[in-house]
């Protein structure tokens, strides 16, 4: 049985579902097809986790919130720019990813030797 997609490749026959498409028709689609949500650009996503949680619920604003939005908008700036002034001011964290890969591989040994003493009661 052929690829139902591109009808060149051999087909794969699931038990439960019956006739899908070839390896590769199925590699393409998960290589091409758009994740949930839709594409979306770093710009769009920054604006959206710069927008507050209640201004996105459309919830009522704290005191707090409405003297902040205030100050904003008398500073003349956006809730954008005020996300991106926090990100330029964030703290360099620790990066644990080569860590973690050499943890995974087995590859991380402790020089000093773990010491088994008996606890005292
Ligand atoms: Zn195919």
């Amino acid at each position: 049985m052929k690829c139902p997609k591109c009808n060149k490749e051999p087909a794969i026959i699931h038990t439960q579902l019956g006739v899908l498409p070839g390896r590769k028709c199925q590699a393409r689609y998960l290589r091409e097809r758009i994740p949930p949500g839709g594409r979306r650009s770093v710009e769009s996503r920054l604006r959206e986790y710069a927008t507050p949680f209640w201004k996105i619920m459309g919830l009522a604003p704290k005191p707090k919130e409405i003297e902040a939005e205030r100050r904003m908008k008398w500073a003349g700036k956006t809730y954008l720019d005020v996300q991106r002034e926090r990100l330029a001011g964030a703290k360099q964290t620790f990066d644990s990813t080569p860590l973690k890969r050499k943890l995974l591989a087995g590859k991380l040994v402790s020089k000093s030797k773990p010491t088994y003493e008996k606890r005292q009661p």
